[in-house]
């Protein structure tokens, strides 16, 4: 491939990728495959500048279309984890931008660790900030949650802020725009300013003088407006076929106590004002953010216009939503409040703190959540997806017991006592299970359902039956010798040392027609092997033949959460 036919390939990826190419990205790949290039850099660039500029106009399916003729090689894309466009070694910064209204799940996993992700792998940072300024949904608890989660995450955060502590400064650049003729207090009526809105009709407010608006703004401050009846809003275009740049809020009345500021405020700045202007003033040069906020881009870089404030370079990406899951405050909520849940943790929810509980490791999420990348293509996986990760990453190292789901007990006749030592992983040396074995045994029914009279089957890692007599309430079998090991190898108790398990299989929540499914949590009983008692709360093991297990509690009766 000759230079221009490579720089056409990754001009095409970018505007794929992020729907505009970038001069700047492309040279980046280009000089990393002809390192010769950067000699003669001004002459490539040119050579960049007129292809992107020819590709920035092509539309999507063309770019599509175009892009398939080409292959990209794994080894690129392994140098860095996620790639940001005109992204320099050292100087990338990202954020973390949470609102503490609610307890985070995976859908805020993704938007973490591509920021958290994208930061590392150019050595720069990423900033953690909790974006708190609507003082009725926000709570300690919930900031506390998401720190927990975030830990537990393994994320690093360079600085922490709030950005209700930047609330005066706000305010400041709130009356900059005011000045500027390019904000106005509105009174008119919530369903007045909808409707206008619809109608693209501009209100009388829209006209009044900087020092009318200047006044109001300052009763505004002094408390004097209610709730509802005074907002400052950005002067857009009515006309906009954008409704985003219909007149959108800049401030509004909340007289409710916050849960940091208290009763210090009573006018809150909306998200569309504080994100540009805190991305910006706050060092941020990657801001990512998912694809509904598309639209309010243009609002974004507006305000930076109007206050003269360096440009982030933002990125949407498509959110992550799960097949017959509730990846959504207005599906968790109810669920939690109504108890079809056992709480924000229960192992069934798909928020982390129910994640942990079901054992899944931090690693396998991580894993998941990035194979989606910055890609905007909206897909809906399931958990299985997450579950797989998440025993390929349990297989090395987790211990191994017996379970026996549903008991049925077996008699092999000629069964001598004996103390016998096994493994707790395939890879160990050494054997420190410990059965004391003798004649009477527990299987599980699933096995002993289909075993017939006559059949030799396999007591894992203890010897070979043949079975003799079978009825209701047990099998009867005696100790063979065989050339051939049997097909069915099964685990076993010794009757004498056993102990009640209960292991919780969580479901999915909801049906296929989004209704909460009845039957999402359901009980496997029966009993497991002693040794378990040296577990600890929290330890993911396996039962052999049956799967992945978090234990969840030690009573008298042990009780684990199925994980995989
Ligand atoms: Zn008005």
């Amino acid at each position: 491939m000759d230079i221009e036919e490579v720089i056409r390939k990754y001009a095409l990826k970018n505007a794929y990728d992020y729907g505009k190419a970038s001069p700047g990205a492309v040279a980046g790949k280009v000089v990393a495959e002809f390192p010769e290039a950067k000699s003669k850099i001004k002459e490539i660039m040119q050579k960049i500048n007129k292809i992107v500029d020819e590709i920035n106009r092509m539309k999507k399916p063309e770019i599509e279309k175009e892009l398939a003729k080409y292959s990209f090689e794994k080894k690129e894309e392994k140098k860095k984890t996620i790639v940001l466009p005109d992204a320099a070694e050292g100087a990338v910064v990202t954020r973390f931008p949470p609102e503490p209204n609610g307890h985070p799940h995976i859908g805020h996993a993704k938007a973490v660790f591509l920021d958290y992700e994208s930061a590392k792998s150019y050595n720069g940072k990423m900033l953690l900030r909790f974006d708190d300024t609507n003082p009725k949904k926000e709570k300690q608890e919930y900031v506390d949650a998401i720190k927990e989660s975030l830990k537990w995450l393994g994320i690093e955060w360079e600085k922490e802020t709030y950005t209700s502590d930047y609330i005066p400064i706000l305010y400041g650049f709130g009356e900059k725009l005011i000045s500027l003729g390019k904000a106005y207090v509105c009174l008119c009526e919530q369903d007045e300013i909808k409707e206008n809105r619809r109608r693209m009709k501009e209100c009388a407010h829209r006209k009044q003088s900087v020092q009318k608006n200047t006044e109001l703004w300052k009763e505004m401050l002094a408390g004097k407006f209610e709730e509802g009846e005074a907002i400052l809003r950005y002067k857009g275009d009515m006309g906009a076929a954008n409704t985003v740049m219909r007149d959108p809020t800049l401030f509004r009345v909340i007289k409710w106590q916050h849960y940091m500021q208290k009763n210090k405020y009573t006018v809150w700045p909306s998200y569309d004002f504080e994100a540009p202007i805190l991305d910006s003033i706050e060092g941020v040069t990657h801001a990512m953010r998912s694809k509904e906020y598309e639209l309010r881009e243009a609002i974004y870089y507006a305000i930076l216009n109007d206050l003269e404030l360096r440009k982030p370079i933002l990125i949407h990406f498509a959110r992550l939503s799960i097949k017959n899951a509730p990846i959504s405050k207005r599906l968790l909520i109810p669920l939690v409040l109504e108890k079809k849940v056992l709480g924000w943790d229960d192992p069934r929810l798909p928020t982390l703190a129910g994640l942990k509980k079901r054992g899944i490791l931090p690693e396998a999420i991580k894993n998941f959540v990035l194979r989606f990348g910055l890609g905007k293509a909206e897909s809906e996986p399931g958990w299985e997806i997450l579950l797989s990760e998440n025993r390929k990453l349990l297989d090395p190292s987790a211990k191994r017991f017996f379970f026996v789901k549903n008991p049925v007990l077996l008699e092999v006749e000629n069964s001598k006592p004996q103390t016998i030592l096994l493994k707790e992983h395939p890879n160990l040396e050494k054997r420190t299970r410990v059965f004391n074995v003798s004649n009477q045994f527990y299987i599980q029914h699933d096995d002993a359902k289909n075993i017939k009279i006559g059949e030799k089957i396999r007591l894992k890692d203890l010897f070979n039956i043949e079975v003799v007599e079978k009825n209701k309430e047990k099998l009867k079998a005696k100790v063979v010798e065989t050339t051939e090991m049997p097909q069915l190898k099964i685990q076993w108790l010794p009757k004498a040392e056993v102990m009640p398990c209960r292991v919780f299989v969580p479901g999915d929540l909801l049906t296929e027609d989004g209704k909460y499914n009845k039957k999402s949590l359901t009980v496997d009983e029966g009993y497991c092997e002693k040794n378990v008692e040296a577990l600890s709360v929290g330890d993911v093991i396996q039962f052999e033949r049956y799967g992945f297990c978090r234990l969840d509690k030690k009573r008298k009766e042990i009780e684990f959460i199925y994980s995989c």
